[in-house]
């Protein structure tokens, strides 16, 4: 795959959402709370809430941008895809974690993290995390469902 095909791929919250999810739960959604299988999902709309700047004290409105979550129907956790994973601790949108991934994938001698930063803008920090954490593309073992879920076995 290359960088278009990746681009064209994954150009959408959705689609990435949705290959996060099959790399996650590759037998269905499970919730990651009771591991029930009587998981919905759902999309929320794109909105705006006001929240104080706790440096300027100013009321600002600041835009939510469309989810797509989870509710379990045992113990009505709601959670996202990300929940309880790496991805979840930064704070990068799912579409640059892919480009990124692309670009590792591509990289036949590597990529310079100074190469990663201009290419993506995304810090050295992240960097190193994606290298740990960034899917194979022939398929997937154990360890690195594992991985996905930010838990070593
Ligand atoms: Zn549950």
């Amino acid at each position: 795959m290359n960088l278009t095909e990746v681009t064209k791929k994954f150009a959408t919250p959705e689609a990435c959402n949705d290959f996060i999810e099959t790399m996650r739960w590759p037998d269905g959604v499970v919730c990651p709370a009771c591991e029930s299988k009587r998981v919905t999902k759902y999309q929320t709309q794109e909105g705006t809430r006001n929240r104080v700047n706790s440096k300027t004290g100013k009321n600002e409105v600041k835009t939510v941008p469309a989810r797509i979550l989870y509710v379990c129907l045992d113990c009505e956790l709601k959670f996202s895809v990300t929940t309880g994973t790496l991805f979840n601790d930064t704070h990068l949108e799912l579409e640059k974690w892919f480009m990124a991934v692309a670009l590792m994938v591509n990289a036949k001698k590597g990529l310079s993290a100074l190469q990663m930063k201009r290419d993506l803008k995304v810090s050295v920090q992240n960097r190193v995390v994606l290298e740990s954490s960034h899917p194979r593309s022939d398929g997937r073992s154990e360890s690195e469902t594992a991985r996905w879920d930010g838990r070593s076995r």
